[in-house]
């Protein structure tokens, strides 16, 4: 168990449909700075979090694909009231923001004031890597 669970708990996207084997391109992706989704090699179609199968055409041949570190805020929320596994942080902003292949992806949103957030800001999708050497990702300034 972790004697510091709010740090841990800041992962808060979790690729859980995969089997753990089949997710280390993704883990190994976010080491090199960047973030992976998984593309079905039959429909072309492009999954955030990464999926094992394509519900679209059924297959289960993926590719992994970087995905462009581009993209642009849909909708946010600052967040006040945290669960109490986030006591420990100050209020944050969680994003949902949009890459310019289509795909969403929720994650936080670091490096803005409050007042300059916008549906429609400009960000970058950036892998980072936390002080206890956990993985993950956020949008930061571009
Ligand atoms: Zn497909």
């Amino acid at each position: 168990m972790s004697s510091m669970p709010t740090i841990r708990s800041r992962k808060i996207a979790v690729v859980q449909d995969i089997p753990i084997g089949r997710t280390l391109k993704f883990w190994e992706g976010l080491k090199e700075g960047k973030v992976y989704a998984t593309k079905c090699k039959r429909c072309e179609r492009i999954y955030f979090p990464p999926a094992a199968d394509c519900p679209e055409c059924l297959a289960s041949d993926m590719d992994w694909v970087p995905l462009n570190d581009e993209a642009e805020i849909e909708a946010f929320t600052y967040v006040v009231i945290r669960p109490t596994s986030f006591q420990q942080c100050k209020p944050y902003t969680v994003a949902i923001g949009r890459l310019k292949e289509g795909v969403r992806v929720l994650a936080w949103l670091t490096g803005f004031k409050l007042s300059e957030v916008k549906v429609g800001l400009k960000v970058k999708l950036a892998a980072k890597t936390l002080e206890d050497g956990q993985l993950t990702y956020e949008f930061i300034r571009p």
